[in-house]
């Protein structure tokens, strides 16, 4: 029999719109409110952030949205991404179930981020913006927004937690080689940096901190915006992009999953491969389950509360009616840098609050048991934040091997781990150890929290 390992798609083949699951949602998610009025907040008070267009988008609920041929042109550099049929670890698995993953590693900056900041570069650049300033966790964000305002012509002002800039100075150069300025965050270039410093010179940072500081550079200059790699509805849209490639290599492959999974940070990737599966569930009575893996030790959506909560750690931005861990919660310092924030966009809060999606928490060192397994088995080495769904899948295939069933499982290897090998060298010397949080440093979190209710 033939294999089918490999599912390609053809250039033109790129999709000509963005799928929009607001339009499909029985509940659509509660408004931001302003940080200040705690009022819905209004397009006006995000002009100071963010271009019209992508304000336009946060608050749309039309289904398709066309991407600029300017956009789609420059997604051709690296899509459509491949899908593979994962036959090596399925055999290493004894299992019956048929495992598919979407990789996104192959993008210029190697995970999905570019699928959002190319056209938020571009819609900057068409209402004449001259610098963007943006945080970023692991790097990953920052590599692909430098890369992107590169293309454009676009200033890019990174402010990278503390523990990242000092744990991943490749990442740091790359930036540096698309053009960008990163600062390691906090930093005292701003008030929002100097306020932590003064309370923790030796704050490693969070993604909350670094999002407070880039907020702030935005909201005091006239030319620069700002710009958000996740969370936000307008970025889960964009990155529907992988999930709608997806549909027509499964289709492709013959095939059709019973269960997609994809890690957790803020929701993007998750929402980008899943998204396009749960509109044929929620309008076409097809069931599938659609799983989030977060890690235990930012379980923001198996131990968070559903309320609002601030995106950042300041509380500058607008209250989000998500889940949540608290905005001061600071995570443990594990690999999955890109998972580590405190709370969930929206719109995925909302569907999970709905029951329309699960969500799961694995510990790093079963997610790191799962990426040698499937770089031994596959050949490529996953980011720490991919091995999360690598996990999730092997606990999936395990269980319907128990329930003599077999499962079509999609998931999303959303980036490769080229710039985490210190990470693996841990691992592999047996020195990384689980953070499991207690229950208590939560409750501490929480319990800090004077946001509203919902
Ligand atoms: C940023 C990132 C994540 C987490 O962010 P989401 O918005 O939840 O996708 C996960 N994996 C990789 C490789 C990332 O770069």
């Amino acid at each position: 029999m033939p294999l089918q390992r490999k599912i390609t798609l053809e250039e033109s083949e790129i999709p000509t719109h963005w799928y929009n699951i607001m339009a499909d949602m029985p509940n659509k998610p509660l408004p931001p409110l302003h940080p200040g009025t705690q009022q819905p907040v209004g397009p006006a008070d995000l002009a100071p952030l963010f271009p019209m267009e992508l304000i336009k988008q946060e608050v749309s609920t039309e289904k398709w949205v066309e991407i600029p041929d300017e956009v789609r042109n420059l997604y051709s550099i690296w899509r459509p991404t491949p899908m593979f049929r994962a036959y090596g670890l399925e055999k290493a698995l004894g299992t019956q179930s048929k495992i598919y993953y979407k990789y996104e590693g192959v993008s210029p900056a190697g995970s999905h981020k570019p699928n959002t900041a190319v056209p938020q570069a571009y819609y900057n650049m068409k209402e004449g913006v001259k610098k963007i300033s943006t945080e970023t966790g692991a790097g990953q964000w920052g590599s692909a927004l430098s890369f992107a305002c590169k293309l454009f012509g676009i200033e890019c002002e990174v402010f990278m937690v503390k523990v990242s800039y000092d744990g991943k100075p490749y990442r740091k150069i790359m930036m540096n080689t698309w053009g960008a300025t990163v600062h390691a965050s906090p930093s005292n270039l701003t008030n929002a940096g100097r306020s932590i410093l003064a309370k923790d010179p030796n704050s490693p940072g969070s993604l909350g901190i670094a999002i407070s500081e880039a907020v702030e550079v935005a909201a005091t200059h006239d030319d620069t915006k700002y710009s958000l790699g996740s969370v936000l509805n307008h970025v889960l849209m964009h990155q529907t992009i992988i999930g709608l490639e997806a549909l027509k290599q499964m289709e492709k492959a013959g095939d059709y999953p019973d269960i997609v999974v994809a890690p957790f940070g803020g929701g993007s990737n998750f929402a980008g491969i899943a998204f396009p599966f749960l509109q044929n569930k929620l309008t076409g009575g097809k069931n599938i389950r659609a799983i989030a893996v977060e890690p235990t030790s930012c379980p923001k959506l198996t131990r968070g509360v559903f309320r609002y909560d601030f995106g950042d750690t300041v509380g500058m931005t607008p209250l989000i009616p998500m889940y949540t861990l608290g905005h001061n919660f600071i995570p443990s310092p594990i690999h999955a840098g890109g998972l580590r924030y405190h709370g969930a966009g929206a719109i995925v809060s909302q569907l999970l609050k709905d029951g329309i999606i699960e969500a799961d928490a694995i510990n790093q060192t079963e997610c790191f048991d799962a990426g040698l397994l499937f770089a031994g088995t596959e050949g490529i080495i996953p980011a720490p934040e991919a091995t999360h769904a690598i996990a999730e899948v092997i606990r999936q295939a395990k269980q319907a091997n128990e329930e003599g069933v077999s499962k079509t499982i999609l998931f999303n290897l959303c980036g490769h781990g080229h710039f985490d090998l210190s990470a693996y060298e841990q691992y592999l010397n047996g020195k990384l150890v689980d953070y499991e949080v207690s229950q208590e440093d939560i409750n501490i979190s929480l319990a800090e929290l004077n946001t509203p209710t919902i």
